[in-house]
Formats: C-alpha cells, sequence, structure tokens
C-alpha cells in the first residue's frame, strides 16, 4: 500500500478548498471533449482551446460534417495543436471507428465503463489517459485520470524514490477513494492545477503551495521538523 485514505482524501479537500470546484472538463458537447482529449496529446491546454475554436469557427464540431470534411481542413483547423496531421487523421479515425461499429457516439459511450476503456485502448492513437479522459468526462463514468501532474505531485507529496507507473497509480487511488464521478472529475482537474500554479517540474512553488503542510518534498526542502505526511494526518 503506497498512501492511505485519510492522506488522498484530506489532499482533495485541501486543494478543494484553495481553488474551488473546477467544473472540469470544458465541452459543449461529448464530440469536443472526445476532441479535446486527442488534441491534447502532447501540448498544452490553451493550443487545444484555438484548435477547438478554429474547428467550432469552420462549422466542424458535429459528428457528420467532422467526419465528411476534408482532411486538409480538418489539419488547418486543429494546427495549433501541434502534430496537426496526425491528430486530424486521429480525430477521422475515430470517428470513422464510430460510425462503422457504433452508429452513434452515445451508442458507444453507453458501454460498460471497462468494456468502453479496452475498447478505446484497441483504436490507434487512443492511449491510457485519453481512453480514461473519455470514459470520466464524455462517457460520464468513474475512471481516475492519470496524467503527467498527478504522477509528479504523488511522487512529491508521499515522498517516493520515483513515479509511479500509470496503472499501478490509478489502481491506488481507486482503491482509496470513494467511487464518485463528480470527485474523480474534479481531483483530477485539481492536480492539473496544483502542477500549473505551484509544484511545476523545475523549482516548485512549496512555500506558496496548499498541501504545504502535508508535503514531504516541500518538509525536506525546508528542513522543517513536522514529520511525514504519513505521520501528519494518520
Ligand atoms: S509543497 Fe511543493 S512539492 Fe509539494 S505539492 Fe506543493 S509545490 Fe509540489
Amino acid at each position: 500500500m503506497r498512501f492511505n485514505n485519510p492522506k488522498i482524501i484530506r489532499i482533495y479537500e485541501m486543494l478543494e478548498a484553495h481553488f474551488g470546484f473546477l467544473d472540469w472538463w470544458p465541452g459543449e458537447s461529448k464530440l469536443e471533449i472526445i476532441a479535446g482529449a486527442i488534441l491534447t496529446q502532447q501540448t498544452s491546454w490553451k493550443n487545444v482551446e484555438k484548435a477547438i475554436k478554429n474547428m467550432k469557427a469552420r462549422n466542424m464540431m458535429s459528428f457528420g460534417l467532422l467526419l465528411n470534411a476534408d482532411i486538409k481542413d480538418i489539419e488547418d483547423a486543429v494546427k495549433p495543436s501541434g502534430f496537426y496531421r496526425q491528430k486530424a487523421k486521429r480525430l477521422r479515425d475515430f470517428l470513422a471507428y464510430i460510425r462503422e461499429n457504433h452508429s452513434t457516439i452515445k451508442n458507444f459511450l453507453s458501454k460498460d465503463a471497462m468494456e468502453l476503456r479496452k475498447e478505446l485502448l484497441s483504436i490507434n492513437g487512443i492511449g491510457k489517459e485519453t481512453a480514461d479522459s473519455i470514459v470520466l468526462y464524455a462517457a460520464e463514468k468513474p475512471i481516475f485520470v492519470i496524467d503527467a501532474y498527478t504522477k509528479r505531485a504523488i511522487k512529491r507529496i508521499y515522498g517516493m524514490e520515483n513515479e509511479m507507473e500509470y496503472d499501478e497509480l490509478q489502481d491506488c487511488i481507486m482503491k482509496k477513494i470513494p467511487k464518485n464521478l463528480e470527485l474523480y472529475k474534479d481531483f483530477h482537474a485539481q492536480f492539473v492545477e496544483l502542477c500549473k500554479n505551484y509544484c511545476k517540474k523545475s523549482n516548485p512553488l512549496c512555500t506558496e503551495c496548499p498541501l504545504r503542510k502535508v508535503c514531504n518534498y516541500c518538509d525536506i526542502l525546508s528542513q522543517l521538523k513536522v514529520g511525514s505526511f504519513q505521520g501528519g494526518y494518520d
């Protein structure tokens, strides 16, 4: 057992008290959420927003219209998100797969969470983080999304030597927090905000961070004798 229930819940409470409820993920439709999950691979959300804005301006944000759009037009619209040729193809192939196998996005997303995840992972270009983002935010089924931010924050907070692997960390978190859709959605968003604002890759802003009193990394850095996280809350 790498971490325990009271601490992980306390972390969520402290983050939520600091950032507020984040109501993530932004998107006016299931298609927009799926497109965002694919476009955000290897880029920042700011760039995804620009790509989605372009797609909307070109009237592409509907299943039929995007599926039938000229691939060059899709490439042009998603250019701000980087790897635009690859991402335009991924989007198109994804929609073609749904059309062929499930007819509609609604049918596809209505599957059981784990079956949906398994099928998503079988589609070319869909990795674990993208699959889980689609299951959680588009299908609205509770599965915990792990990303680089979550791995980094957990490693530091719990004073681990190395980052945990995706499946191990996901399993650990899901066993320790209530299986609640809104909690899962918001907790992932809280990790993103934490790392964007404080727990940066280089030079984390520990003295201003809302988790400074429970974080092992901050504890070591500041050389305060406040005890480890494990001892702090349990
Ligand atoms: S205290 Fe520092 S290391 Fe710990 S979570 Fe906050 S920013 Fe990251």
